[in-house]
């Protein structure tokens, strides 16, 4: 019988091309299936109209009887377009979504049937919540929690079910869910940003951060995940004797999209259409298989589920064309991992992003003002920042040898260095007239409309500024944007609260002009935050020594990458501006940790499976055969045969001592996880996990990789690398 493997690869071989059905112009589907403005205004009443935008605008209160018309009109409008069912839509701890479809349909008496969604329905419902994690909230006596609307996020149907976005919190208040905290940050921002902008601007009246997400992936044919059992059970390869062929050639990035994927890409696209997720960009990624998705970016929250629907999107997609979509941060080892850039910006009611430079000095100085409060922020924060990102998987890339690195740093290219640098001299203290003029002509004034050289030069750098945004990139590719959105909206409000008091202190009591002393607080701030900036390579073994000399944390392990966020000041950030409660961030702590703990424990499992049920079994029924060789040689030529089986013999040895470091291995390992799994403390067990038991796992990998490219390929029953990363 063939093996389950090349059962796979012929399955492969044989797969035909989906094809799709794209309308000429996407502009005329984009949105279809979103309870949008347009759709709002033919389905809703006047008043409900009002009042849903006035929730969205201003965060203003929806009465409780207009809800009943918002729901009727949205029941309505959801039934015109075929929806049967509908479902709140949240995003609980576990990082990915939650949906429970209820049907419209009920009966009434008599016999019948109608078709009901009432304001209640909308407003608020009681999912079981004692299946999502808690980090010990709550006792599952009183596992009670309910999702609420939020109305800042359009509903939308997929499939034939209206999914309406909700937050998940707990009957006692506390967030259970992602959203919940980005909203409060996203609040505290808006009011702290505006306060500063006012100095410039007093027609500002509300701030919003933007986000635009690249979302990096891998496409791997179906058969061949499921003839993987690492893949489809962990997400990655735990072993795999590298390609012949990777990427050294450097063929694939930008390169041309083979049409499996790309038909998939079309297809995908076209329901992100529907969906009203605008989609822009795709392209090749650097590894072989390795693809890339971007939208045009929009309001962080909005973007924040965008990128979580898009993934469940993706995934779906994926099955229709035979692909199973990897999100894995380090699928394969030895090529790249894929990470998910966060484009994060500001943007005012007026129109105006202020990361970008303007065409006047006071654009200019409001631009400055933005820009190093921001880098401020960072250095600040930057270890609450690198905790954000942390995850087992992400691990792989942060701190490992890959881009970027577990070192939070911030680029900003040259031009806007060299402004820094001239800016640090400002006088301190009151401005002369003299040094005002050069600053607004020669300094500040002289910062060009576009930058020209900031545009995407270091990519090694894990927090860049790119002309008129950051880029956060060292956001792993299965994230939920909503954590590093929260912990970097959280940090700048703070940062902003901060800058807005000292510049009020020195007009109040040094009565200083407001330029002066904007321009004295921003000076005292380049000055702090110098040992976050940093323009070299970042992968350098150089920077680790010189990054440890500032200060800078390098964390780069999840389990060390987590601890800062129960710090004293990191748990006093997040209360003194109500983003969360002290019991809310160590919750969040705990779940993050014993997540950990648990991933590793799976990769550890399946690891020591395939090793000894799939890799050893083929590496005996080969060493048999050699065995059977040597006798048969030794048949023909008696005492002689070992002129002719030295070859065969060395094999047979190799073999038996692969073997025996692998068995070692997995018995060692399950020791260790053992000993972890008696720890009753989270913390202690996943460093355990970390310290101990996922050291084994390159071990018996080394030693499976060594057998693979032993023994007989026709015997082989995992699909090699070469065949998951070049069949297209
Ligand atoms: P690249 O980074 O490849 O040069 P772009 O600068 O066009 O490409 O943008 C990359 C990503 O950054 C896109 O998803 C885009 O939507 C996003 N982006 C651009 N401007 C902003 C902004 N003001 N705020 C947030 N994201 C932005
Ligand atoms: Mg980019």
């Amino acid at each position: 019988m063939a093996t389950l493997r090349f059962q796979a690869l012929k399955e492969t071989f044989n797969r035909k091309t989906v094809l799709v059905n794209e309308p000429a112009r996407r502009s005329s589907i984009f949105g279809e299936n979103v309870f949008n403005e347009h759709a709002m205004r033919q389905f809703l009443t006047k008043d409900a109209f009002k009042s849903v935008m006035g929730a969205v605008e201003n965060g203003s209160k929806i009465e409780r009887s207009v809800a009943d018309h918002i729901s009727t009109g949205m029941k309505e409008w959801a039934i015109s377009k075929g929806a049967t069912h509908y479902t709140h839509w949240f995003q609980p701890l576990t990082g990915t979504t939650a949906e429970k479809h209820d049907a419209f349909f009920e009966t009434v008496e008599g016999g019948q049937a109608i078709e009901k969604f009432g304001g209640g329905q909308l407003v608020q419902q009681e999912p079981d919540a004692s299946s999502f994690p808690n980090g010990g909230i709550r006792n599952t006596f009183e596992a009670r929690g309910y999702t609420a609307w939020d109305p800042t996020s359009p509903a939308f149907i997929y499939g034939t079910t209206l999914c309406i976005p909700t937050v998940f919190v707990a009957y006692t208040g506390e967030a259970l869910d992602n959203k919940t905290p980005l909203l409060r940050s996203l609040q505290v921002l808006d009011k702290s940003a505006t306060d500063v902008a006012k100095y410039f601007d007093k027609n500002i009246t509300k701030i919003i951060a933007t986000l635009g997400w690249e979302q990096e992936y891998f496409l791997i044919d179906k058969a061949l995940v499921a003839a993987r059992p690492d893949i489809a059970l962990t997400g990655r390869t735990l072993l795999g004797h590298a390609s012949a062929k990777g990427q050294q050639l450097d063929d694939h990035y930008f390169g041309s999209i083979p049409s499996r994927a790309l038909n998939y890409m079309r297809d995908l696209e076209t329901e992100c259409m529907l969906l009203g997720i605008p989609v822009k960009t795709r392209h090749n990624e650097v590894a072989p298989n390795q693809f890339e998705l971007a939208p045009i970016f929009e309001e962080a929250n909005l973007a924040v589920d965008h990128n979580s629907l898009l993934m469940d999107i993706m995934e779906k997609v994926a099955d229709r064309h035979s692909f199973k979509v990897l999100f894995h941060e380090k699928p394969f080892a030895g090529i790249n991992g894929s990470g998910k850039h966060n484009n994060w910006s500001l943007s005012t009611n007026t129109g105006v992003n202020l990361l970008s430079p303007g065409s006047t000095p006071m654009k200019n100085l409001q631009f400055l003002t933005f820009f190093i409060n921001t880098i401020k922020a960072v250095n600040e924060y930057e270890e609450l920042l690198r905790s954000s990102i942390a995850s087992a998987n992400n691990d792989h890339r942060l701190g490992a040898n890959e881009a970027p690195p577990a070192i939070i740093s911030v680029f900003i290219g040259s031009q806007l260095t060299e402004v820094l640098n001239e800016l640090e001299k400002v006088t301190n203290g009151k401005l002369s007239p003299q040094e005002k003029t050069d600053l607004k002509l020669n300094v500040v004034g002289k910062i060009p409309e576009i930058l020209l050289d900031n545009t995407d030069r270091n990519r090694t750098s894990p927090f860049a500024f790119t002309g008129n945004k950051f880029e956060f990139r060292a956001v792993g590719s299965t994230a939920n944007c909503a954590n590093p959105m929260t912990v970097l909206n959280t940090i700048v409000a703070r940062q902003f609260i901060d800058f807005k008091a000292s510049v009020d202190a020195l007009i109040a009591d040094k009565k200083m002009k407001k330029d002066d002393a904007i321009f004295n607080v921003l000076r005292e701030y380049i000055k702090d935050s110098k040992r976050i900036l940093f323009e070299g390579d970042g992968y350098g073994e150089a920077w680790e020594k010189e990054a440890k000399k500032r200060g800078l944390s390098n964390n780069k392990t999840t389990p060390t990458a987590l601890k800062p966020k129960i710090t004293k000041k990191n748990i006093a950030l997040y209360v003194d501006l109500g983003i969360m409660s002290k019991v809310e961030i160590e919750a969040r702590y705990e779940i993050k940790v014993e997540e950990y703990a648990m991933r590793i424990q799976i990769e550890s499992r399946v690891l020591g499976d395939i090793a000894r049920n799939h890799v050893i079994p083929t590496a005996i029924k080969y060493q048999n055969i050699l065995i059977e060789n040597v006798q048969g040689l030794k048949n023909i030529y008696g005492d002689k045969f070992k002129l002719h089986s030295k070859e065969q013999m060395q094999l047979i040895e190799q073999i038996s001592l692969h073997i025996s470091k692998i068995n070692k291995g997995i018995t060692d390992m399950i020791n260790e996880r053992k000993k972890a799994n008696s720890m009753d403390d989270s913390e202690n067990r996943a460093a355990a996990y970390c310290d101990n038991v996922k050291p084994f796992f390159e071990e018996i990998r080394y030693h499976c990789d060594k057998l693979e490219l032993l023994v007989d390929d026709e015997i082989w029953p995992l699909p090699k690398y070469r065949e998951l990363l070049f069949t297209k």
